[in-house]
């Protein structure tokens, strides 16, 4: 019956006979008999609090907290203080008041050799008498410690994953060197002695997949190591320069022609040009990758607003919208020996720069990468004096 129903009846409760009366209470004590039994036998402890002095409590209750024996089954009417027996939650439930009475908590209690954690809701329960304070408890060790687990596995996961790719990459370069160290002795062997041009392919190649065991490691190491930039104030040109220098041999070897243009009078900013360094090769790497008959890659450094940008577009292969959506996530690739970190970490890299980047790309056409890097603020007249772009003048 609804405590509607029975206010109801509660207010005709004079001229009602007897025998109603009685049917009535019986219905009633049957009810409350179901309530009680749902109560006491859930997973969930309440208390009910009218200014810490204990209007309801239930057996879940007292077995999920430390309760003192002596009052089990006969709290209501006490202080909360007189049946719990633990200073933490004594602490925490006397700082709940009818205004304030919203809150959740976590608390530890050894139980045996077992740790318990239990988890502490408390409300406002609002009723037609008056309000209250609700505290709700239930016992969620189970929970934690599959949460636990699960974090375990998916760290675990994300290992495997990793150690694959590593074991994958090195393979190649470590199984070409193994080669090329055979044939370079059979080649003594036949002869005696070798010239050092005779022996120079064979070095090559020794030299080439050195090189990229150390690319597979820098990457790997680059991705899962917490990044330490040290950025200090300074010009981009020499880094585009050393990096011009650096890569165009492997480039023109690969049949593609490299352009860079840097507008004068760029502002300094704020860099650590090894970090930056890496990014602007990881990206440059890709663009190599995706131009495989050859091509054409172009780096324009130049400022746009309150940005100095750096666009390296090539004629690539180029990506559909759903590839482009998922090239910065950890791990995704398209190469058969690629890692798929790169772009993770050159995403990290400029975010730490405290830059953006962005990417548009057409099939069949090519990629364009734009690096936006922030002028300091105290640089910010140079790029308005010096740009091209007139409209800065104003702004
Ligand atoms: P990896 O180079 O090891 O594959 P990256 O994170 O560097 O990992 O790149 C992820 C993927 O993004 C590549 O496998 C490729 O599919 C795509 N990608 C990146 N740059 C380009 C580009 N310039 N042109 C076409 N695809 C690209
Ligand atoms: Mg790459």
């Amino acid at each position: 019956m609804s405590s509607k129903m029975l206010r109801k009846a509660l207010s005709r409760i004079d001229s009602m006979p007897e025998r109603e009366l009685k049917r009535l209470m019986a219905l009633q004590v049957a009810e409350t008999d179901m309530l009680e039994s749902l109560l006491e036998n859930g997973k969930v402890g309440h208390c009910v609090l009218s200014d810490q002095v204990i209007r309801y409590v239930n057996t879940p209750f007292c077995t999920l907290l430390p309760t003192n024996r002596l009052y089990l089954g006969r709290a209501e009417g006490r202080r909360l203080d007189e049946l719990i027996t633990d200073d933490e939650v004594l602490d925490y439930v006397s700082g709940l008041t009818l205004d304030r009475a919203e809150g959740e908590k976590e608390f530890y209690f050894q139980v045996g050799s077992e740790v318990r954690t239990i988890l502490m809701a408390s409300r406002r329960l609002t009723t037609q008498e008056g309000d209250y304070v609700d505290l709700a408890v239930r016992d969620i060790s189970e929970e934690k410690r599959s949460e636990a687990r699960l974090r375990r596995s998916e760290s675990l996961a994300s290992m495997t994953t990793m150690a694959a790719g590593i074991a994958h990459e090195i393979k190649n370069p470590l199984a070409a060197m193994q080669i090329h160290l055979q044939l370079l002795k059979k080649a003594f062997t036949k002869k005696g002695s070798l010239t050092g041009e005779e022996a120079e392919r064979y070095i090559d190649v020794l030299d080439e997949e050195i090189g990229r065991l150390n690319g597979i490691a820098v990457d790997f190491l680059f991705a899962v190591r917490p990044m330490n930039v040290s950025l200090k104030k300074q010009r981009i040109e020499p880094l585009i320069q050393s990096l011009e220098d650096f890569i165009r041999p492997e480039l023109e070897e690969a049949g593609i022609r490299l352009t860079v243009k840097v507008e004068p009078f760029l502002p300094q900013l704020m860099l650590d040009p090894n970090y930056m360094r890496q990014a602007l090769l990881n990206i440059i790497k890709n663009a190599e990758n995706a131009m495989e008959g050859g091509g054409r890659l172009v780096i324009d450094v130049h400022g746009s607003g309150d940005f100095v940008q750096i666009a390296i577009s090539d004629t690539g292969c180029g990506m559909d919208r759903e590839h482009l959506a998922k090239i910065f996530e950890p791990y995704f690739t398209t190469k058969a020996t690629g890692t798929g970190l790169g772009l993770t970490v050159v995403y990290k890299i400029i975010k730490e720069h405290g830059g953006d980047i962005s990417v548009t790309s057409e099939v069949g056409e090519g990629t364009t990468f734009t690096l936006s890097l922030p002028v300091p603020s105290d640089e910010r007249m140079v790029l308005a004096e010096g740009g091209v772009d007139g409209d800065n003048l104003d702004s």
